[in-house]
């Protein structure tokens, strides 16, 4: 115990931390603590150890304390632990610039650095709108979303998102001039699909529908996850990204993939963009560039956005946006060993393999009591429970604790239930870890199970 911590202090802390989407009077009665992970495994403070089955919050496909990144984290506190961002640069973070630019599809060049996927989509959004501008278009200013889209929680982010529970206690303070694509998921005409749905490419006609509403002189972007992660695995329809890129194209409206998620290898490939075989003119990333270990996000800019925006005065400010920590060197240290540890070890390229493992073993639950649907992509699935009546989400969080108590951790949303495991995890783990969720859904029949 630290003996500076004065005896009237709360020692727990339970009291004092307020834990971010999570019921914090049910968490405290019931606290779950976790002391320290390695590799897909966390041990909680009772000792037990449980897989991580969404790698963190997506964002650890290495798995935990990975010696190499924590070397490199160290080496570069111990050489330049913070340099200012404006102004000045250093080499950690020049050199993890052009390693991200490298990873991205052609014509996407430049990397504007944040810390977080929030801050991410905020920067994309502004870049968007002062692209425009740069170029004389100045009233094309509204931003597309989509329904259930979720883009993180800065005002710009619950703007374009589509989650409402996110947005109605700020719907005052929101972005105004936005509008919203219909989502994709439809379970009468794709439930069990293994990985992309047929159904559905049509939808994306609903942005001709919207620049007929608004006019495409008024719409400066498009911005949508290529994969929706925290809608529940949702898997884009085949050709519907296509479609969309066709009309943003056609109507001069930038096109932006979130891929905070699926960014960094978690379909298979880089990003989803080169899965899917469609370039937008932005991309978003977070979480798995430096494994979760320290915080950094960014935009990856198409060359053209980046040109109009260095048009002006030589020493002139382009762009007047920047956090204190952009492109910090600690988090540009962790980037680097994270990716000379996925290159090394071909760790795209194992998830690329273990995804087939992962649709066998998931879809075995279909036919279990309670399962209305599962969806699959990449290293990424989820499993739709039957809500129990007049108590949505009880079910899920019934079987999530069921799942903790038999050594995994699952996340569960609403109803489902997701997994997206570390890329270093076995084959027999993936089906270990879809069995025992097919146990705990199996003894969760009541809500008081
Ligand atoms: N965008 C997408 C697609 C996400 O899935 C998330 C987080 O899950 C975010 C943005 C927000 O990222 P952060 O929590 O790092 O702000």
């Amino acid at each position: 115990m630290n003996e500076q911590i004065p005896a009237s202090s709360n020692r727990d802390g339970l009291e004092n931390y307020w834990l971010p989407f999570t019921p914090n009077r049910y968490f405290k009665r019931n606290p779950r603590i976790i002391a320290s992970a390695e590799g897909a495994y966390y041990t909680l403070a009772d000792g037990r150890r449980v897989f991580d089955c969404l790698s963190g919050l997506w964002c650890c496909p290495l798995g935990h304390a990975n010696p190499e990144i924590a070397e490199s984290v160290k080496r570069q506190a111990e050489t330049l632990d913070y340099a200012t961002a404006f102004q000045m640069s250093n080499p950690t973070t020049l050199s993890f610039a052009a390693r991200v630019a490298d990873m991205a599809p052609a014509g996407l060049d430049h990397v504007f650095f944040a810390n977080s996927g929030s801050e991410s989509v905020d920067t994309a959004l502004k870049i968007a709108v002062g692209y425009h501008r740069m170029k004389g278009e100045a009233h094309r200013t509204r931003i597309i979303g989509r329904e259930r889209g979720y883009h993180g929680v800065g005002m710009g982010g619950i703007s374009v998102g589509g989650m409402t529970a996110n947005r109605k206690m700020f719907a005052p303070l929101m972005l105004h001039g936005v509008d919203h694509l219909p989502h994709t998921y439809d379970r009468a005409q794709m439930a069990f699909t293994h990985g992309q749905p047929e159904w559905g490419a049509h939808l994306a006609e609903d942005l001709e529908r919207l620049v007929a509403l608004h006019d495409a002189s008024t719409i400066a972007a498009v911005i949508v996850e290529p994969m929706q992660g925290s809608a529940g695995v949702v898997v884009p329809p085949v050709g519907y990204l296509e479609r969309l890129r066709e009309i943003c194209t056609k109507h001069g409206i930038l096109l932006i993939f979130d891929e905070v998620i699926t960014g960094f290898g978690r379909l298979g490939a880089n990003f989803a963009s080169q899965r899917l075989d469609v370039v937008p003119d932005m991309m978003t990333f977070a979480k798995a560039v430096t494994n979760g270990v320290i915080p950094m996000g960014g935009v990856i800019v198409a060359d053209e956005i980046y040109d109009a925006y260095m048009s002006g005065p030589e020493e002139a400010v382009e762009l007047y946006h920047g956090y204190t920590y952009s492109g910090h060197p600690m988090a540009a240290a962790a980037g680097h060993a994270t990716l000379d540890v996925m290159e090394r070890d071909g760790l795209i390229p194992r998830a690329a393999e273990l995804a087939p493992v992962l649709e066998g073993a998931v879809h075995e639950l279909k036919g279990a009591d309670g399962v209305c649907d599962i969806r699959n992509f990449g290293l990424a699935a989820a499993v739709d429970l039957e809500p129990f009546e007049g108590k949505p989400g009880l079910r899920a969080m019934r079987v999530f604790e069921r799942a903790l108590q038999t050594g995994m951790l699952v996340r569960f949303t609403g109803d489902t239930i997701a997994m997206a495991p570390p890329f270093i995890s076995t084959e027999d783990e993936l089906r270990v870890m879809c069995a025992t969720l097919g146990d705990a859904i199996a003894s969760v029949t009541s809500p008081d199970a």
